[in-house]
Formats: C-alpha cells, sequence, structure tokens
C-alpha cells in the first residue's frame, strides 16, 4: 500500500508515518529527514536546500522530485510507503502522478491529518522554545509561521486535488495522539 500523509507543520505527520511503518511494515519516505541529512552530509542537493530550508521555504520541485523517485524503487518500499511532506504543492502532485504511473506504482490513499492554525500556533511558540539552537535550523518561531504560511498558500490546495481524485481521507488530527494512530489505522483498513 502507498500512501502520502498530508498536513501542516506541526500536525504530527513524521511520528505517525513512524507508527504506520511499524504497524504496517511500510516505508516512511520523508523528504525533510532526506533533505536534512544531505544538508549535513554538505551534498550538493544538501548546498542548495540549506538556506532555503532554513527560511522556512520550499527547494526546487526538481530537487524532491528526482529524490523520490529514486528513493520509491529501493527494495525496502517493496511493501509500500508513506510520503511524508511530499508533494507540498499542485505541481509535485502531478510529477508523482506521472512517475508512479511511469513505475507501474499507485497510491492508495491522501490521508490528511486536520489541525487548525490556531493550535498549530501554540504547537510553534511550544517547539520553538524547546528546540532553540537545536539540530533543526527552521524550529524557530518566525521559519515555523513561514512554513504554515507556505502551507497554506502551496500546500493545501492538495487537498481539493487528491479530493476530486476520490483518494483523500480526512482524521482529525487535533485528537490525542494513539487516537490519531487509531483513525489512520481504520481508513488505512476501510
Ligand atoms: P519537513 O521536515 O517536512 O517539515 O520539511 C522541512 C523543510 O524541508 C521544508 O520547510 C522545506 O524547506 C523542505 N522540504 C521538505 N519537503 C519538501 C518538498 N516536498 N518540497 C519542497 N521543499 C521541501
Amino acid at each position: 500500500m502507498n500512501i502520502i500523509l498530508l498536513g501542516p507543520p506541526g500536525a504530527g505527520k513524521g511520528t505517525q508515518a513512524q507508527r504506520i511503518e511499524d504497524a504496517k511494515g511500510m516505508k516512511q519516505l520523508s523528504t525533510g529527514d532526506m533533505l536534512r541529512a544531505a544538508v549535513a552530509a554538505g551534498t550538493p542537493v544538501g548546498l542548495k536546500a540549506k538556506e532555503i530550508m532554513a527560511r522556512g521555504e520550499l527547494v526546487p520541485d526538481e530537487v524532491v522530485v528526482g529524490i523520490i523517485s529514486d528513493r520509491i524503487e529501493d527494495a525496502d518500499c517493496a511493501n509500500g510507503f508513506i510520503l511524508d511532506g511530499f508533494p507540498r504543492n499542485v505541481a509535485q502532485a502531478e510529477a508523482l502522478d506521472v512517475m508512479l504511473k511511469e513505475k507501474g506504482k499507485q497510491l492508495d490513499a491522501v490521508v490528511q491529518l486536520e489541525v487548525d492554525d490556531a493550535i498549530l500556533l501554540g504547537r510553534i511558540e511550544k517547539r520553538a522554545s524547546e528546540t532553540a539552537g537545536g539540530p533543526r535550523a527552521d524550529d524557530n518561531a518566525e521559519a515555523l509561521k513561514k512554513r504554515l504560511d507556505v502551507y497554506h498558500a502551496q500546500t493545501a490546495p492538495l487537498i481539493d486535488y487528491y479530493s476530486a481524485k476520490g483518494s483523500l481521507r480526512i482524521v482529525n488530527g487535533m485528537a490525542d495522539m494513539d487516537d490519531v494512530t487509531r483513525q489512520i489505522m481504520e481508513v488505512l483498513e476501510r
């Protein structure tokens, strides 16, 4: 089974993706994690992405599309994958459609974690104060707010995109973490 976890920054996509990975043996593919690894390793992709990520903006589509296109063919994705943080805009979603078709793969569900902005802003302030000086250059209040703006402007249109295709499944991301996991498992088993 191949799925997308869709939701704003701070919605808990990473945590839930790990839980699905553990429960279902599907592979979590986080473009954010892969980009952070590239930045840490100082690869050409990392050098290109570093400042953009620190500002909370999106790295160029061709960079992330290339990463995902290579990655979904790896052996550890044979049992399915969970896209966490990709696609981030309609152009990436269209590129994903093309690449899946070319590779003879399909998307089984798009799970949207729905969380109100007021809750996210609260989490953002908390995360910024807890993680100051930590490993993520974009975990400061300014970059986090920018990421939320980018989500609304560029990523939220994917809700309509996948809704029109009939693949959208909505989960209440404001419930406690275990309940969100239960809701996700339920929609995946439907
Ligand atoms: P994340 O860990 O998913 O919050 O991603 C952290 C940062 O990595 C984002 O704010 C972007 O700068 C970059 N990034 C991650 N995934 C993508 C993507 N699919 N397209 C563009 N930029 C991305």
